[in-house]
């Protein structure tokens, strides 16, 4: 009932409303166009974006299930205010002490694609088996290991060279936690030249590689483990390289705010344009 009153409070402007379905409409024709016929995740990154937005998404007729935040704090308050009927994902850079908390509390968790540490493997672990004692649950809280593609020392994601042992350990030591692909977010330069179809990108490569390896060397076949690569600016390029899954935000909802701006509850709903 609370989750009911929750949503009839949250006003959808009607016309913000309007441009989100074309804007998302948009991207799926493109993801369509060059799939060939293959099924592609997209994931609607609604991060620093109010609530009222997934909402509009997430209703009728556009039902898009799939949304990604980067914050465990701001997708833990948008999932206590939203339907539980959407399923999240954890995109973003995640400390190991919030690992436990979140896979704990929000029970539509759906994915987290932003493991790098056989810690934070761990304490989702931890998390998932602490809700299962609580309420039934109907599958396993699905992870990607995020792999640093692009070798640059500020990026997160365990090297190429690791992901096996990572993979290995989630598989063997987590059972409440299915390990369904690798991650990568790859060079922003890179990102940038490869807009269109046809571009290689050396990150798409390595992430294919690597999966590749990853599944030989676990006895598994390749098509159990996930590509999750592309965002605004190479989804395209990414889908044509046999991505499973994008992951688009800017295209969908627009320049984000800075964090300090960013409000889940957007009140003002007489903005003026
Ligand atoms: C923010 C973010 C995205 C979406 O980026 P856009 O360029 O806005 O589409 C995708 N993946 C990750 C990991 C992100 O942090």
């Amino acid at each position: 009932m609370a989750d009911a009153v929750e949503h009839s409070e949250m006003r959808v402007d009607a016309q913000r409303a309007k441009q989100l379905a074309e804007n998302l409409s948009t991207v799926c024709q493109r993801v369509d166009k060059v799939a060939g016929g293959r099924k592609v995740r997209l994931i609607a990154v609604s991060k620093l974006k109010p609530a009222n937005d997934i909402l509009a998404l997430h209703h009728d007729p556009h039902k898009q299930l799939d949304f990604g935040e980067n914050y465990a704090q701001e997708l833990t308050e948008k999932a206590g205010l939203l339907p539980k009927s959407i399923q999240w994902h954890m995109i973003g850079a995640l400390q190991t002490n919030k690992c436990k908390p979140l896979a704990e509390q929000v029970a539509n968790l759906y994915c987290v694609s932003s493991v790098d540490s056989a810690k934070k493997a761990d304490a989702l672990e931890k998390g998932r088996a602490a809700l299962a004692e609580k309420q039934e649950l109907s599958s396993k809280l699905r992870i990607l290991v995020q792999v640093n593609t692009s070798g640059e020392a500020e990026k997160s994601g365990v090297e190429p060279d690791e992901t096996v042992e990572l993979c290995r350990h989630v598989r063997e030591k987590c059972p409440h936690i299915q390990l369904a692909g690798l991650m990568t977010i790859g060079a922003i330069a890179r990102s940038q030249q490869a807009t269109n179809a046809d571009s290689v990108n050396e990150d798409f490569v390595a992430l294919r590689d690597t999966r590749d390896k990853v599944a030989a060397e676990l006895g598994i076949e390749a098509k159990e483990l996930e590509l999750s690569m592309g965002m605004s600016s190479d989804f395209e390029a990414a889908v044509t390289q046999g991505s499973d899954e994008v992951r688009v935000g800017t295209t969908i909802f627009g320049d984000r705010p800075a964090k300090k701006d960013a409000k889940v509850k957007n009140e003002t709903t007489e903005e003026k344009s």
